[in-house]
């Protein structure tokens, strides 16, 4: 493929709403980049507070940058080093840009990694896919293994996210509710189709999954230790209550020496004991229904 000297490109290189379009050298590849020539650059909802700059965008992109971090194309050059891309191959950019050596990365996290750069957004690099040709580390490139069109393929970014979501939970024959079908909401629910939730509103992204519905967790106590729970709670109140009344019993035949009031909580302590294991009793048999 041939690579011309100069290309178009949208930057932003001063705080104002909006982007220059100029022409500009196209970038050489320096050892480990690819350059490719873009097909489809996608808007994200991150795009419109950047074109903006708003006080998102300040806190997200840095100038000057060419925005559009959600890209496909072709290798047109490939730099030194670079093994694993070759000129022709069709590519999507993995726009974040993680260190590989930080804590979370070493932890396969590097969707989270502490040291991130983002294409598009003027961190790590000035390149974004708003351009004819970005140059690209090549490391930070999916090769294309399936026939998808551009328009596909350029949705692989956004697509990235609701699989991460969804593929850090378990689907599979499970129910799965989506609050917020956006871009991402909708992948999610083709994702979750295609990791094999049970079915029923996949629509089109319904798998072949279809497995039981679980309908409680298996942490959640069973009927017979409820049971346990509530005999256990009524014998400690009893036995509170009962010490609580024989102390009052001494303390009022102390004082007023006189057996009477002794009898009458007496049948006082009774009448709560039987009412206790009646109670228990009575959620037992109705729990055991
Ligand atoms: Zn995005
Ligand atoms: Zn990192």
């Amino acid at each position: 493929m041939s690579v011309p000297s100069q290309m178009k490109c949208l930057v932003k290189e001063t705080e104002k709403e909006g982007y220059d379009l100029v022409t500009r050298p196209v970038p050489k590849a320096g050892p480990g980049d690819v350059i490719i020539k873009i097909d489809k650059v996608s808007i994200c909802g991150s795009d419109i507070n950047l074109w903006k700059w708003n006080d998102v965008a300040k806190v997200i992109a840095t100038i000057p940058f060419i925005p559009g971090h959600e890209a496909t194309g072709v290798v047109a050059a490939a730099g030194e080093g670079v093994t694993e891309l070759r000129a022709g191959q069709r590519v999507a950019v993995e726009n974040h840009f993680y260190c590989g050596s930080c804590y979370l990365c070493k932890e396969a996290r590097g969707d989270i990694c502490q040291r991130m750069d983002q294409y598009g957004h003027g961190r790590g690099t000035d390149q974004g896919g708003c351009c004819q040709f970005s140059r690209v580390p090549a490391r930070f490139c999916y090769a294309l293994t399936r026939d998808l069109t551009p328009d596909q393929a350029v949705l692989l970014e956004p697509m990235g996210v609701a699989h991460n979501a969804v593929d850090s939970i378990d689907v599979k024959g499970e129910d799965v509710l989506v609050l917020g079908c956006g871009p991402v909401g909708l992948f999610a629910v083709a994702v979750a189709g295609a990791l094999g939730q049970s079915g029923g509103g996949g629509g089109e992204g319904e798998g072949e999954g279809g497995g039981e519905r679980i309908h409680a967790s298996e942490d959640a106590p069973s009927h017979k230790q409820h049971i346990y729970i509530y005999i256990y709670i009524y014998i400690y109140i009893y036995i509170y209550i009962y010490i609580y009344i024989y102390i009052y019993n001494i303390y009022i035949y102390i004082h007023t020496n006189t057996h009477t009031l002794k009898h009458i909580y007496i049948c006082i302590n009774i009448y709560i004991l039987f009412s206790n294991l009646s109670f228990v009793s009575y959620y037992s048999v109705f729990h055991y229904a």
